[in-house]
């Protein structure tokens, strides 16, 4: 009776025992898979994060024949311009994707003296 008492306290410290080296190996592997994941991950992440911040702030780079009325979404005769690259309007506020600088608000004849000011093609 004791010696089997004795077994199964020894094979219960035995399989414990196993059963945590192995968890530690499989940690330390899942652990570097993880961080392989992870890097991964943040690379994708980054790259969409890129091409949409690309694609969102080219959008408001004017080119060709700016079409200014339509360019005031929302009809509150405001719009935003950048007073370095002129053909950098936005109706919402922000940052011109060019220089950086903060776009200023104009109202929608202001931007269109401005583009005609500097050499733009507008209507
Ligand atoms: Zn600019």
């Amino acid at each position: 009776m004791k010696k089997q008492i004795i077994f199964f306290l020894l094979m219960g410290f035995f399989l414990t025992g196993e059963t945590f080296a192995g968890n530690a190996l499989m940690n330390q592997a899942q652990h570097k898979q993880t961080k392989e994941k992870m890097a991964g991950m943040k690379k994708m992440k980054m790259h969409s994060a890129d091409t949409t911040q690309m694609a969102n702030k080219n959008s408001i780079v004017r080119k060709g024949m700016i079409n200014v009325e339509a360019l005031d979404k929302n009809h509150d005769g405001k719009l935003y311009e950048d007073v370095m690259d002129w053909n950098v309007i936005s109706d919402q506020p922000g940052t011109c994707p060019l220089c950086g600088m903060k776009l200023r608000e104009m109202t929608v004849q202001q931007v269109k003296n401005n583009l005609k000011e500097h050499g733009f093609k507008y209507k």
